[in-house]
């Protein structure tokens, strides 16, 4: 912890000399002795101190000085750190207008100059004052703050960006607090574009995309070389696990991400299916494992970096990112797995990060303490989101369109979210409307048999109602299914897939030979994360023997 501040502003260089020299003899052990020469510059430390969310425990300030008396100072520093204790030193003159000042400014206590010896008639005063302040204030958060507004879409993204890459930071609501919406405006102007980013160093971002905000956080979002052996696409299970198998295979491996590690897995609250972790794994900690490993063996990973196209240039295979920069590489795998499907109904458009949000949203979860939220889809990803927040919210409301939660859901969750008191289920139902004043308050519901509609107040809806590949930067480039699945191996040939090699496909490759996939996107897979896993690592065996031909 960097040590707080006490600040002292003198105009005077002899008087500043001087309670600089005697503060420092006595505080430097356990403060940071900072000082100005007028109430200006003051104010300028001042500032910067708050962006670098250093504290200051103690303002001490000549009330005579010629541009800002010690009050005026007082009156603005106040603002930025309310719990600083406030100390002015004065003339005989002064007293009247620090008597005023106790009041004005809620001045702590005023000194006559001179204060010799300061071992009676400085320290004893401000030791006190130090005790006081230390036992009121929590320390500061030294990290990285998202200052915000709780129903700006943008600020939700920039939390769940920052959340999902395991990136900690502190959230700070612009409307709840008064000091950091002064530097806030000091820093972006009057009505700033919301989020405001605050790093240690003191500098800002505002309203960064993901790539920026990865870039400035230390996240890797350029390659280090121009060619790869292979490239990965999609950081889900199955990219990490061909990451993986071909580092630790000796091969020059870099996987693209376009979010956050993890994939949808890295969204679960707790997995327990997935083989080794018999009490479970939650997503998080089971990307962390994994981008581990595969750091470990060497393979490089972007992340923020969508891939925008592929082209072909024998024998090399290039990947444009959306940034416009380009890698080449022999051999390219495609693991960008499946998206959650867009619940499409009226109003929902200017909700969605307003109350409305995709998937599990953990970064949110503790903004929903203690009220009503729903969740709509049966599968188990809407199971394990339900017990996610029946820890956080008073009430759940699962809202499933089938006429009861099994079979779509496994039976371990159907049991737990019967056994849990705040979680009740709606079933036959479908959300037809969503409604709010800049935020959620209310979804209308239609009964699928009957066609009877209801209304329910909730100030959160989490949407899980299934998943859809993602291949549309991939549709011209590879043969795809009637669904939108890359087609690889031999179902190529089962469905006359134009094929050029005398050679017949590897498995896991598709119809561009060098260029396979692996994971929920590959179709025909069986969408689990062991599955994934184990595709990825698969897909690395049909890498090597490609890469023995060219
Ligand atoms: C909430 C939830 C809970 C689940 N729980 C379980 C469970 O308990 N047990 C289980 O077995 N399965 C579970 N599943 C299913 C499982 O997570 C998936 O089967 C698995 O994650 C698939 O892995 P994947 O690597 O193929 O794809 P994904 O996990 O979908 O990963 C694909 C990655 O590619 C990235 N990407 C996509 N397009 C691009 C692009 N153009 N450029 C760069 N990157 C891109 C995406 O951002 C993503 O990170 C769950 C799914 C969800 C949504």
């Amino acid at each position: 912890m960097a040590k707080p501040v006490i600040l002292t502003v003198d105009d005077d260089p002899e008087v500043l000399g001087a309670i600089e020299r005697d503060l420092r003899r006595h505080y430097a052990s356990q403060y940071r002795i900072v000082s100005a020469s007028s109430g200006k510059d003051a104010l300028d430390t001042v500032q910067q101190l708050r962006r670098r969310a250093a504290a200051v425990a103690l303002y001490l300030v000549d009330q005579r000085m010629p541009q800002m008396t010690g009050i005026q100072f007082l009156c603005q520093a106040r603002e930025l750190y309310p719990e600083a204790a406030r100390v002015l030193l004065t003339a005989y003159a002064d007293t009247a207008a620090a008597i005023d000042a106790i009041n004005e400014v809620g001045l702590n206590h005023y000194l006559m100059k001179p204060w010799d010896p300061p071992e009676q008639k400085l320290y004893p005063v401000l030791d006190d004052l130090l005790q006081g302040w230390a036992g009121r204030v929590r320390p500061q958060f030294e990290g990285i703050r998202i200052v915000g507004s709780r129903w700006s879409p943008q600020s939700y993204a920039a939390r769940e960006f920052l959340a999902r890459n395991q990136v900690p930071y502190q959230w700070i609501d612009i409307e709840e607090d008064a000091p950091t919406r002064k530097l806030v405006t000091s820093v972006a102007g009057e009505s700033p574009r919301l989020p405001v980013i605050l790093f240690a160093d003191g500098s800002s971002l505002i309203a960064p995309d993901n790539a920026e905000l990865a870039a400035k956080v230390g996240l890797r979002t350029r390659a280090a070389r121009p060619f790869y052996d292979v490239v990965i696409i999609g950081g889900g299970p199955a990219g990490l696990a061909n990451a993986v198998y071909a580092a630790s295979e000796g091969l020059h491996a870099l996987l693209i991400e376009q979010y956050a590690p993890g994939g949808q897995a890295g969204t679960s609250s707790m997995i327990e299916n997935y083989l080794g972790f018999p009490g479970g794994v939650t997503g998080a900690d089971l990307a962390q494992r994994a981008v581990a490993q595969a750091q470990r063996f060497g393979a490089e990973m972007l992340v923020g970096c969508p891939v925008a196209g592929l082209r072909r240039e024998d024998p090399y295979r290039i990947v444009t990112l959306a940034d416009g920069h380009e890698v080449s590489c022999h051999a390219l795998v495609l693991s960008t797995g499946m998206a959650v499907r867009e619940l499409e109904i009226p109003g929902i458009e200017p909700l969605i990060g307003a109350g409305i949000y995709y998937g599990a949203a953990m970064s949110e979860a503790a903004l929903y303490r203690g009220q009503d939220v729903a969740i709509v889809g049966g599968a188990n990803s809407a199971g394990q989101g339900a017990l996610f927040f029946s820890r956080y919210a008073r009430s759940v409301t699962l809202l499933v369109r089938a006429p009861a939660l099994s079979p779509t859901m496994s039976r371990y969750l159907v049991d737990r979210i019967g056994a849990t008191e705040n979680i009740r289920v709606i079933n036959g139902v479908e959300v037809t409307a969503a409604r709010g004043d800049g935020h959620l308050e209310q979804l209308t519901l239609r009964g699928i048999a009957g066609g009877e509609t209801q209304t329910i107040d909730v100030a959160a809806l989490f949407v899980f109602i299934g998943v859809a590949p993602r291949t549309e930067q991939f549709a011209g480039f590879v043969a795809l299914d009637e669904k939108g699945f890359v087609l690889t191996g031999p179902d190529l040939r089962k469905r006359d897939v134009a094929w050029p090699l005398e050679r017949d496909p590897l498995m896991f490759e598709t119809s561009v030979p060098g260029v396979f996939a692996a994971g929920d996107v590959r179709s025909g897979a069986n969408r689990r994360i062991a599955a994934a896993v184990g595709e990825g690592s698969a897909a690395i065996y049909s890498v090597h023997r490609y890469l023995m031909t060219v």
